[in-house]
């Protein structure tokens, strides 16, 4: 602003003094004309009609000297009073101060000619209306100035105050979280669409997930606890009913074998929570190379068989060849055998079990499919959670510990890939692992 009424300022100035400047040279030029030439003397000529042109030049506050070559003033025309005799005498436009009041002046030079004698033409106007519109002027600016920037300054405030409320609200609803650990609470903004809407959707999103991910760990913890106690618990009763009274040596041999399979199961358990925690830590990078997948489904087919043949299963593979992927052996061998495993555990006896591999644009997939009893629709989505069993007896009967499919899952999402079960209760299930291929 300052620089803009400054240049505004000056600019208004220089065009006031422009039109004095233009109004004293058309003066002076038409004053110029009016000096008699047939006299020695110079003098305006007597003959035009001299009182209306003074008081004419009274009106408009210009006063015009007629000076011979010394200076001396031989005739004035117009506002005689208030302008100083004498003033250097140099051609040309100038300002000049006399009695706290500023002139504007204006000399040309009188040329010889015929009888008339050589001398000074000077044209002066005041600029006291100049000086009084600019000082008006200014004062204007510096009261307006004070005025529209301290409106500026509470608009300011107004919009600044109005545009942080929602940050305001986030940080508190943010604060309460962290004091009373309570994830249900939400932002639900309600304001304009902006930036802070989507700050506050965000964050809403985000506590979402947190509190999701609170409740899974919260399950886990709970489930885990529970897979851990329940073979714990059928140790020390067997213990107990064991060392109730004196038993022969069979008994205590038959005893011993029971909690061997217990802590086996434990055992079994541990180490799929150890790998489990393992594959969740993203940071921690698995040792990929280059595998041959049709090689190495084959050989976990032949490991497999036996299995099936024990279950009176038929068991068929269809794998293509030279099927490359970026993988790591150990989790893609324990994948597929997961996989096989359940697809062996849940089919029929007398039933089929089929292991495919296909190579398709960019992807290989490799399905394990069975002729068993299938899963009910409802389950399906919920068989990756850790510890989501169908028929939760059933599946701890069979050696089952629950995690199997989440640690399939979390193998596949190691690689890249992607895994989906298809399934209809009584017609069998599906598996279907896709993975990039090289
Ligand atoms: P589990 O160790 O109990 O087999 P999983 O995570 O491998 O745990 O499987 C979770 C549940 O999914 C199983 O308890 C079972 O009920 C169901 N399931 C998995 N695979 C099959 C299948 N091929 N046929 C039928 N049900 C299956």
């Amino acid at each position: 602003m300052l620089i803009s009424d400054g240049f505004m300022y000056v600019e208004f100035r220089r065009t006031l003094l422009d039109q004095v400047d233009s109004a004293l040279e058309v003066t002076a030029i038409q004053a110029l004309k009016n000096i008699d030439d047939e006299v020695d003397v110079l003098t305006f000529d007597p003959r035009e009609d001299s009182p209306v042109l003074t008081s004419l030049l009274d009106e408009a506050g210009v006063s015009v000297d007629l000076l011979d070559q010394n200076g001396v003033i031989n005739q004035r025309l117009g506002d005689s009073l208030t302008f100083p005799l004498q003033a250097q005498l140099s051609p040309g436009f100038k300002t000049i101060i006399n009695a706290d009041e500023r002139w504007r002046v204006y000399i040309l030079e009188i040329l010889p000619r015929d009888n008339r004698p050589a001398g000074w033409l000077r044209v002066a106007h005041s600029l006291q209306s100049v000086d009084t519109t600019l000082r008006d002027l200014l004062k204007h600016h510096l009261f307006e100035i004070p005025l529209i920037l301290g409106m500026v300054g509470l608009g300011g405030l107004f919009l600044a105050n109005r545009a942080l409320k929602p940050i305001g609200q986030i940080t508190e609803m943010a604060e309460r979280v962290r004091i009373s650990g309570d994830l249900t609470q939400r932002i639900r903004y309600q304001g304009v669409t902006d930036e802070l809407e989507r700050l506050a959707n965000m964050f809403d999103t985000m506590l979402d997930s947190l509190q999701a991910t609170f409740e899974r760990e919260k399950r886990f913890t709970a489930d885990a606890s529970h897979e851990l106690r329940t073979p714990l618990t059928a140790i020390k009763g067997r213990l107990h009913v064991t060392l109730s009274q004196q038993r022969t040596a069979e008994n205590y041999a038959e005893t011993l074998q029971a909690i061997e399979q217990e802590v086996d199961r434990l055992i079994r358990l541990s180490s799929d929570l150890l790998l489990l925690s393992q594959l969740e830590q993203h940071h921690l990078a698995l040792n990929l190379e280059l595998i041959d997948l049709s090689d190495l489904l084959a050989a976990i087919a032949e490991q497999v068989q036996p299995l099936a043949e024990l279950h009176h299963l038929k068991f068929s593979t269809h794998i293509a060849s030279n099927l490359y992927i970026q993988g790591s052996p150990d989790h893609l061998i324990r994948l597929f055998l997961n996989l096989l495993d359940n697809a062996i555990k849940y089919a029929a006896n007398d039933g089929q079990v089929t292991l495919t591999a296909l190579s398709g644009d960019r992807s290989i997939q490799v399905m394990v499919s069975d002729t068993g009893i299938g899963i009910p629709p409802e389950h399906v989505s919920h068989l990756f959670e850790r510890f989501y069993r169908v028929e939760k007896s059933r599946s701890r009967a069979i050696g089952g510990t629950g995690l199997g499919l989440a640690i399939a899952q979390e193998i596949v999402h190691r690689h890249h890939g992607a895994i989906a079960i298809q399934s209809g209760l009584g017609h069998g299930t599906t598996v279907t692992v896709t993975l990039p291929s090289q």
